[in-house]
């Protein structure tokens, strides 16, 4: 493991169970942060907005983009149609985006706090901490909770 994006790919790959691309792209939108998508091949990709400040936000932003690739479906588009914020609409639209983005939110809130409780090196980053913790996060088909 060598750097940052080494970590991250594999913690990606070890909690999706499945190869993931990361990106770090302008966004479209200064708001998003980031976003989690497939492409035409279906491939997992997350971009993480070079915006993002700070080691907790951009730990629990990446968590969070992982978590809906975990537990989402997505429509298979090109990779380079970034997308804007996302519409929240109404109605029932908006309901099933929220209940998303809350699924997304447990799931990684969970992820979070199990990797800093099985955190074994209190001189880390807490990326590096919880990511690295997270490479032993026991996975079963129970949609990532454990
Ligand atoms: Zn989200």
């Amino acid at each position: 493991m060598n750097t940052m994006h080494d970590l991250l790919l594999e913690t990606a790959r070890h909690l999706l169970q499945e190869p993931v691309a990361i990106l770090y792209n302008m966004p479209a939108d200064a708001r998003l942060l980031a976003h989690a998508q497939r492409s035409i091949k279906g491939i997992a990709v997350i971009n993480m907005s070079p915006l993002i400040a700070g080691d907790d936000l951009a730990t629990y932003i990446f968590l969070h983009e992982c978590a809906h690739l975990k537990l989402q479906r997505f429509k298979h588009l090109p990779v380079k149609e970034r997308p804007t914020m996302p519409d929240k609409g109404t109605g029932y639209k908006r309901e099933i985006y929220q209940k998303h983005e809350n699924e997304a939110d447990t799931l990684a809130r969970h992820w979070l706090s199990w990797g800093r409780l099985h955190n074994k090196d209190g001189s880390l980053s807490q990326m590096e901490a919880v990511c690295t913790a997270l490479l032993e996060y026991p996975i079963d088909d129970t949609k990532g909770m454990k």
